[in-house]
């Protein structure tokens, strides 16, 4: 006869790699992790399968950005999973943004031309500091979830916060050396991650987010990039490498590999790991 396990665990979904790293370090084995949208895959525009609905439904906790990052597939799911314990308000519905202040809210509410960024910049993860936040936020919500766990929750919250704080200091002496440098993105991702380590990420391939680079907006980049000799450009998995390439060879300025989540790039299945690639992956092209 097959074993069944007597304990039940918290059945978790999170919509973002970033948030399912964290949920998984902070759950271990007392959850059940569904993460949705896949490390490589673009947060914005996530293909919705079948599955994900059923995951809803089953859920006791769904984590999400709240910043709108999800705003375009989320919706309609939670609409076919009918799950009143992950409604907004409820404790099963931990919304990351919760707590953290946003960057580059506009002045004006719109979302006119496309763009992704209407309540702000969404991509908050990718400041170690606010995801050190971010993971207290979800450690405590499953405490309340599983009261039972609440000190294993607890600990594995300290143990986060501990690996992130020794390593703080070594990330920010590699970046000491660019402080002010300024580097060009495809996307307007990482206005957090320029915050924590003094370099200036203002110039995209993209005229406006979720707007495709157009040929006179690469021309603009280029002559930019020129006059400043900026020499790195930062591409996600799922963006067009091919783009930024081009701009590199008319700039002589290099393409790093960057990614927002854990596992997005090889060697990055955890979030210090992550951000340690970043940030040896940045250094490097920037020397
Ligand atoms: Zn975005």
């Amino acid at each position: 006869m097959m074993a069944i396990s007597a304990q039940a665990k918290l059945n978790v979904v999170s919509t973002l790699p970033d948030f399912g790293s964290i949920a998984r370090e902070m759950g271990g084995d007392k959850i059940d992790l569904v993460v949705l949208a896949k490390p490589t895959e673009d947060p914005h525009f996530v293909d919705a399968r079948p599955s994900f609905v059923v995951a809803l439904r089953n859920a006791d906790v769904l984590i999400d950005g709240g910043a709108e990052l999800e705003i375009g597939w989320l919706p309609p799911l939670l609409q076919n999973a009918r799950n009143p314990k992950i409604e907004n308000g409820k404790p099963g519905r931990v919304i990351a943004s919760q707590g953290v202040r946003l960057l580059n809210v506009p002045a004006n509410v719109t979302r006119a031309a496309g763009d992704v960024h209407a309540l702000g910049n969404p991509h908050f993860t990718t400041d170690p500091i606010v995801t050190k936040a971010v993971a207290q936020h979800v450690a405590e919500s499953f405490a309340a979830a599983d009261p039972a766990n609440a000190s294993f929750y607890e600990a594995n919250y300290r143990k986060f916060e501990a690996s992130v704080n020794a390593k703080l200091q070594e990330w920010g002496a590699a970046m000491v050396p660019f402080k002010g440098q300024e580097v060009v993105a495809y996307h307007d991702s990482w206005p957090y991650f320029a915050h924590r380590f003094g370099v200036k990420i203002e110039i995209f391939l993209e005229p406006k987010p979720g707007i495709p680079p157009s040929p006179s907006h690469l021309a603009e980049v280029i002559e930019q990039m020129k006059a400043k000799k900026i020499k790195a450009i930062i591409v996600e998995p799922f963006q067009d490498r091919k783009v930024a390439e081009k701009v590199a060879g008319a700039t002589g300025a290099k393409v790093v590999e960057f990614a927002q989540f854990p596992g997005g790039l090889s060697g990055t299945d955890t979030y210090v790991k992550l951000i340690d690639k970043l940030v040896g992956g940045l250094a490097a092209a920037l020397k």
